[in-house]
């Protein structure tokens, strides 16, 4: 990862990417105390777009905000270093990773005068999904691993160290054979997969969690607004249990990385299975929500659709 050519942003100035080097007692390393973003860049009509660049950028903002960490960046700033990124690294298609780190003045909880950092670095990325994969879709295990609470953590803040957490529920999915976990929320109500929202169809009617222990995903809020202002669908967000899963006539999860993946299958039941949907390993059918959801999303990050 580290050993090739490019451009790193790095507090205001360009780094070679080889030489974009942090000291061993960054602080950061040590307790994950910073922040990030993950956004991406699609080659659309009209140009490269970035989309969504400022809901992104205004939650790593609000993230280092809620944490307590002195931005010393506006979003304009930041938003002007992510399309500089692409420009510097001739990128169209690309992942960009903003993160917010403090620096090594200190180690230790009580560390004082801990400088404030932020960089940028940008990589190529087509179809992170093959199309095919995103129409088979996801087998999942409920996870062990309760998602976090809002009286543990910033459940609204994409903070480092909430990853620790979702390591450990994918690890154990993927070592256990499956593709993805399912957390749970502390009183065992359904809150997102490790890193992705979770959307669930039952007679025409979408649902996903409210916003407690899951992340606010900006692909959560597209698919939200094109569900209901382009296809009319309606949305309730609330309280879900894993059973609703099992009983969903579709359920798929997003993010920026992964868009929209059908979840078919978890903890050994075949969700949809009851309508005749297709059997897990068998693309979903073209007329399915999650289908004609994932046909708009991806219009809509080309800029095919107008206004995102
Ligand atoms: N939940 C978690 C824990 C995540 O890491 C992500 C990815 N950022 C998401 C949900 C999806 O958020 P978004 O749609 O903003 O990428």
């Amino acid at each position: 990862l580290y050993d090739r050519d490019g451009w790193i942003w790095h507090d205001g100035e360009w780094l070679p990417w080889r030489d974009a080097r942090t000291h061993m007692l960054t602080h950061t390393l040590h307790y994950g105390m910073g922040c990030f973003e993950g956004v991406r860049a699609y080659q659309g009509l009209g140009g490269t777009n970035l989309f969504r660049v400022a809901e992104h950028t205004r939650r790593l903002l609000d993230s280092a905000h809620a944490l307590d960490m002195a931005m010393p960046f506006t979003d304009d700033d930041l938003i002007e270093a992510q399309r500089q990124c692409l420009i510097r690294n001739d990128l169209a298609n690309a992942y960009l990773k903003p993160t917010v780190y403090f620096g090594a003045e200190g180690l230790g909880l009580r560390a004082k005068g801990l400088t404030v950092h932020v960089m940028v670095a940008a990589w190529d990325l087509g179809d992170y999904i093959s199309p095919q994969a995103a129409s088979i879709g996801l087998r999942a295990l409920t996870s062990s691993w309760a998602r976090h609470h809002v009286n543990i953590s910033l459940c609204r803040a994409k903070t480092n160290g909430h990853y620790v957490n979702s390591m450990l529920a994918l690890n154990t999915a993927v070592k256990a054979g499956f593709d993805e976990a399912i957390m749970l929320d502390t009183e065992g109500y359904v809150a997102e997969a490790s890193a992705a929202n979770i959307f669930l169809l039952r007679d025409g009617v979408l649902h996903t969690p409210e916003i407690t222990s899951c992340l606010q995903g900006i692909t959560r809020d597209s698919v939200i607004q094109l569900a209901r202002e382009v296809l009319g669908i309606e949305v309730r967000e609330r309280r879900i249990t894993r059973d609703e899963l099992y009983t969903a006539d579709e359920a798929f999860v997003t993010g920026t990385a992964a868009e929209l993946l059908p979840l078919r299958e978890l903890d050994g039941r075949h969700i949809g299975g009851r309508v005749g949907a297709p059997e897990p390993g068998k693309p979903i059918a073209d007329d399915s929500l999650t289908a004609r959801l994932q046909r708009l999303y991806r219009r809509v990050t080309r800029n095919e659709l107008g206004d995102d």
